[in-house]
């Protein structure tokens, strides 16, 4: 398997939802609205880039 450039991984975030306290993970680059799986809260918003993340971070997965 060939090894890819390194420095062009992205990141996923581990977020926890903030009213219903559910926890997902989250492309740091997500194209697409990301809702919470339980309750519908907003937890992510594309930019064009790094997405906007509008729930509280627990973890950084690589
Ligand atoms: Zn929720």
């Amino acid at each position: 398997m060939v090894r890819q450039h390194r420095e062009n991984r992205s990141k996923f975030y581990r977020v926890k939802c903030p009213d219903c306290e559910n926890e997902q993970v989250i492309f740091e680059k997500a194209a697409t609205v990301v809702d919470c799986a339980v309750c519908g809260h907003v937890l992510a918003e594309p930019t064009g880039g790094k997405a906007t993340i509008k729930a509280e971070i627990t973890a950084e997965l690589q």
